[in-house]
């Protein structure tokens, strides 16, 4: 792919998913920016790992890292407040099945874009670039496609400029993202995101594993380490094949 003169704004966790779609855009777009929100979580070590990762992509891909321009964090504190204890019946807390708390506030990625979309028209940025995906993981409406789709098409309206919301990731598996990866920046990026990303719910950065660093138990972990076990299973087997070929 040839990168275009449109500039790209990508919502930008430190995450793995974020990371691949900052790759995707770098590959793709002349100018690139990143947004990252600050609610209030917990886990503040997925932001402390932006920059990190920003500034590992930058120096072990220059081309790319001339096309990386300024990182932007918003506070949304007041949005995050929303899912605060203290405004919630506490009958209604617990763990769901996703293993986020109750009190996760829902419609997140429709204030993420529409808070990106604001940002982009300010400073010439109409590509917002998400790592949203329905394939292994459709717990949150607001992560499906047709929901972004219909953003968009109220953001167009909205502001009069022709944005668009690209999700490179949203019909891939966990093991294809890894695929993705390494078609864009081959072992060095897998390697990078393997080091210095975070994607564990519960913000554990102590142990490392062949996937990366995370708990190991929580579903944002067992998610990252079953795709990889399977991108690598999909690798060997065609190791195999070129050797008997
Ligand atoms: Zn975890």
């Amino acid at each position: 792919m040839t990168a275009t003169d449109d500039g790209a704004l990508v919502l930008f966790s430190g995450g793995q998913d974020s990371t691949v779609c900052l790759a995707h855009a770098l590959d793709g777009f002349a100018r690139v920016e990143t947004v990252g929100f600050d609610y209030g979580q917990r886990h503040a070590v997925e932001l402390a790992c932006r920059l990190r990762v920003r500034a590992e992509i930058a120096s072990a891909f220059p081309a790319w890292g001339a096309r990386l321009g300024l990182d932007h964090v918003l506070d949304i504190r007041s949005f995050g407040a929303i899912g605060d204890t203290a405004l919630t019946s506490s009958a209604e807390i617990q763990m769901l099945a996703s293993g986020l708390p109750s009190t996760f506030v829902p419609g997140r990625n429709l204030v993420f874009f529409t808070y990106a979309a604001a940002l982009g028209y300010r400073r010439g940025l109409h590509i917002l670039v998400g790592g949203m995906c329905e394939t292994d993981y459709s717990g949150y409406p607001d992560c499906r496609d047709a929901t972004l789709r219909a953003l968009e098409q109220a953001i167009r309206l909205g502001t009069e400029v022709p944005f668009v919301i690209d999700t490179p990731l949203m019909w891939l598996s966990k093991a294809e993202t890894w695929e993705l990866a390494h078609k864009l920046g081959g072992d060095a990026l897998t390697d990078l995101i393997i080091e210095h990303t975070h994607t564990c719910y519960r913000g554990e950065r102590g142990k490392r594993h062949a996937w990366g660093y995370g708990c190991g138990a929580c579903p944002a972990c067992e998610l990252r380490a079953k795709g990889f076990e399977q991108w690598q299973a999909i690798r060997e087997q065609r190791r195999m094949q070129s050797r008997a070929g």
